[in-house]
C-alpha cells in the first residue's frame, strides 16, 4: 500500500538535488500540486520510483536545453501534480501529471521517444531507456497507461494512469 503523494514527493526532491549536484548552475522552479484525497495504491515503489525520476530528470532536462535558446525571460518550470479520476462508470485511477515548459518534442520524434535506445541526448547523458522501461513499468506491470502531449519549444507532458484496485 503505497502513498503516491509521498512517492512522488520524495523522487521530485532525488532528481532535483541529484542534478543539483551534477551541476551548480543547474535550477528550475517547480510547483508541486498533490490532490489529499488519493487512496493508497498497491504498486511496486521502487518501479514506480524509477519512472518518476526519469520523468522528472527528463523534465529538468528539457528547461536546462530551453534556457539556452529561450532567452533571458525564461523561466524554466516543471509542475507536477496527482489526482484521483473517477469516471461514471469503471474503475478510478491515480493520475500523475508531470509538465515542463522546456525544448519540447518535435513531431518526428514523438513516435520515436518510447523506443528503447532511442535519444537526443550525447553519449554520456542518455542511454534511451527511460520511457521504453517506464511503459513496461506502467502498462505491463500495472495495468496502467501513458500519454504525451507535447509542443515543439514550448511544453512537454506526460500523465501516468494508474488503477485503484
Ligand atoms: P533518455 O532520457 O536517456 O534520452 P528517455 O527514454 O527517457 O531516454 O527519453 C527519450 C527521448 O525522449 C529523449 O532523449 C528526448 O528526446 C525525449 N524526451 C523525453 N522527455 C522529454 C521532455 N520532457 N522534453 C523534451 N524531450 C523529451
Ligand atoms: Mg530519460
Amino acid at each position: 500500500e503505497t502513498d503516491m503523494n509521498a512517492l512522488v514527493d520524495e523522487y521530485l526532491r532525488l532528481s532535483y538535488h541529484g542534478l543539483r549536484a551534477k551541476d551548480k548552475n543547474f535550477n528550475s522552479d517547480m510547483v508541486l500540486d498533490l490532490d489529499p484525497e488519493l487512496p493508497k495504491l498497491k504498486i511496486i515503489p521502487q518501479d514506480i520510483g524509477r519512472v518518476m525520476l526519469n520523468l522528472f530528470n527528463n523534465a529538468f532536462y528539457a528547461v536546462q536545453l530551453k534556457k539556452k535558446t529561450g532567452g533571458k525571460k525564461y523561466k524554466p518550470l516543471v509542475e507536477v501534480s496527482t489526482s484521483l479520476f473517477t469516471p461514471p462508470k469503471g474503475k478510478s485511477e491515480i493520475r500523475i501529471y508531470v509538465k515542463d515548459n522546456g525544448n519540447g518534442i518535435p513531431e518526428a520524434n514523438k513516435e520515436k521517444i518510447m523506443q528503447p535506445f532511442f535519444t537526443t541526448k550525447p553519449a554520456g547523458e542518455g542511454t534511451g531507456l527511460g520511457l521504453s522501461l517506464s511503459y513496461d513499468i506502467v502498462v505491463k506491470g500495472h495495468r496502467g497507461k501513458m500519454d504525451m502531449s507535447s509542443k515543439e519549444g514550448e511544453y512537454t507532458e506526460f500523465t501516468i494512469h494508474l488503477p485503484v484496485a
